[in-house]
């Protein structure tokens, strides 16, 4: 059994000043304010938007963010509608074959230290259910039949393309004190990441206690 951590790849090169000079010139369009667009008009015009509520403009640009983490995260990404996935399948994939290292991989959660009681506890529990996954496997059960013991922490891979809208919405809900900790864990610093990158879009959401 393969233990990893979390983490995401942003799948776009990301070329911030097309991002927001698109944002301008289509918003533009609105008030025919197009011949007021200069070399340097699009963050101050586009900062205007965002912060009179006009966020259907951000609706023009999207990314595509692959993230790797357990199942029970990637189930909370999935209830955000205004998307599109793609999801590695537990139901087509076999982790008894040599592509997979014949083994299960799980997310570690980072609130169990090593040496704690509890890490031992959910490690062991993970390992029973890699050994009945595969003794599944190797009597005759198919991957989709055998899926059924495995438990939230395998490692799933997950594509999520959204506009800035919906990455805005996403980020604010799931960077929030109350989201899931391996959540906070995995899309605070994808925040940090879109603020490094693509000035204005995502500077007003602020993390409230990094601490997870
Ligand atoms: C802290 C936390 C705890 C949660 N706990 C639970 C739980 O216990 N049980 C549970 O079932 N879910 C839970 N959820 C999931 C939650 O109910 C939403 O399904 C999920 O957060 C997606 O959010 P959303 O609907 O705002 O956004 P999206 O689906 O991303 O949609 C974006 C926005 O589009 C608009 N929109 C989308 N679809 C519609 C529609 N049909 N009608 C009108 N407007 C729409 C809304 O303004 C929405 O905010 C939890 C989420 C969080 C962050």
């Amino acid at each position: 059994m393969k233990i990893i951590k979390p983490s995401f790849e942003i799948l776009d090169t990301i070329n911030a000043p097309l991002i927001i000079a698109t944002i301008e010139k289509i918003a533009r369009v609105c008030y025919k304010s197009e011949d007021r667009i200069t070399a340097n008009s699009g963050i101050k015009f586009v900062q205007n938007l965002i912060s009179k509520g006009h966020e259907a403009m951000l609706e023009h640009v999207s990314i595509s963010v692959k993230f790797i983490c357990d199942r029970g995260v990637s189930h909370e990404i999935v209830r955000h509608r205004i998307g599109s996935y793609a999801m590695q399948s537990s139901r087509y994939c076999n982790y008894s074959k040599d592509k997979f290292g014949k083994e299960i991989t799980v997310i570690e959660p980072f609130f169990f230290r090593d040496d704690d009681v509890l890490y031992n506890a959910w490690k062991s529990l993970c390992e029973d259910a890699e050994k009945t996954y595969m003794f599944m496997l190797s009597n005759g059960a198919t991957p989709e039949q055998a899926r059924s013991v495995l438990p939230h922490s395998v490692k799933t891979e997950i594509v999520c393309t959204y506009n800035l809208r919906e990455w805005r919405h996403f980020l604010k809900l799931r960077t929030a004190r109350n989201a899931h900790p391996q959540m906070r864990e995995l899309i605070t610093p994808l925040l940090d990441e879109f603020k490094q990158l693509i000035p204005v879009i995502f500077d007003d959401i602020i993390v409230e206690n990094t601490e997870f």
